[in-house]
Formats: C-alpha cells, sequence, structure tokens
C-alpha cells in the first residue's frame, strides 16, 4: 500500500476491476473505517466497491471442482501485449485513422470503432496489420481515391 501513499478520497490505490479483469489503478471515492470501500476504475471510468487485488477468484463455490471457467487466454494475451506497446509508445503523437491517409511501422492511429492500435506491419497491397485491444486487425490506407465509406 506505500506505493501508492495514504489511503484518503481522491488518492489512487491498486484494486481488482471486475469489468476489466484485472488489477488496475483506481481512485477512491469512499473510505469507510480507513479502508477504502469504494472506487473509481481509471481504465474502464466504472465506480464499483473496492476489492483487493487477486481477490477475484469466488473459492469454493458450489460446483464439486471439476469445472473451472477460464478467461479465454488469447484476449488476455492480446490485451497485455497491446498495453505493453502503448505503455512504451507513450510519446508518440496518436494519429487519426483515415483511409487515405499513409501509414507506417510502429504508428499509433485513433480508430473511431476499434480505438487507439499500432501498425504492427506494413503489407505492401495497401493494408495495413494493426494490433488494438481485442485483437489485430488488417486496416486499408493510402487510399488516393476518396472512399464510399
Ligand atoms: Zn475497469
Amino acid at each position: 500500500m506505500d506505493l501508492y501513499g495514504p489511503v484518503k478520497v481522491g488518492g489512487d490505490i491498486l484494486a481488482f476491476c471486475g469489468k476489466c479483469k484485472r488489477d488496475l489503478a483506481h481512485v477512491i471515492v469512499a473510505i469507510l473505517a480507513g479502508k477504502p470501500v469504494k472506487v473509481i476504475c481509471k481504465t474502464c471510468k466504472s465506480e464499483h466497491k473496492y476489492r483487493l487485488s487477486g481477490d477475484s477468484q469466488p473459492k469454493s463455490a458450489s460446483s464439486g471442482g471439476g469445472k473451472r471457467e477460464r478467461a479465454p487466454r488469447t484476449f488476455v494475451k492480446n490485451s497485455e501485449y497491446w498495453e505493453q506497446k502503448i505503455a512504451a509508445k507513450k510519446q508518440t503523437p496518436l494519429k487519426t485513422y483515415r483511409t487515405q491517409e499513409l501509414f507506417q511501422l510502429g504508428d499509433v492511429i485513433s480508430h473511431s470503432k476499434f480505438g487507439v492500435g499500432i501498425v504492427e506491419e506494413v503489407k505492401n497491397n495497401g493494408k495495413i496489420l494493426v494490433l488494438f485491444r481485442d485483437e489485430e486487425r488488417i486496416l486499408i490506407h493510402g487510399l488516393t481515391a476518396p472512399s464510399q465509406l
């Protein structure tokens, strides 16, 4: 807890976000008896009860222990990979994705539908491979004629 300083309303704390399904920095919005009770996730902006990091797995529910629900692994991996990449690109200015724009390897683009992505590969047929948080997508770029999108 020392890493994040004293527990106070408006302060930062590492907590588990049920929406993002991971430990993330949260802002404390309510404290009871010196402990955070309500927090806002800095990533998805949702307000929820404070849960200690690592608290996520419910211990011994009703099922006899055979089945365990697993988070889709590829998704977790991809989003983690994406976060690392984005963190490394902090200084890179965001470019708005347009089909007419020509992008280069390593460009950080902002797509109206898919969010922020990083150009992972420039293909030679007017297409780019872009890593978004959820998955990689092939997008077109460098179109000379305006598209009808
Ligand atoms: Zn969240």
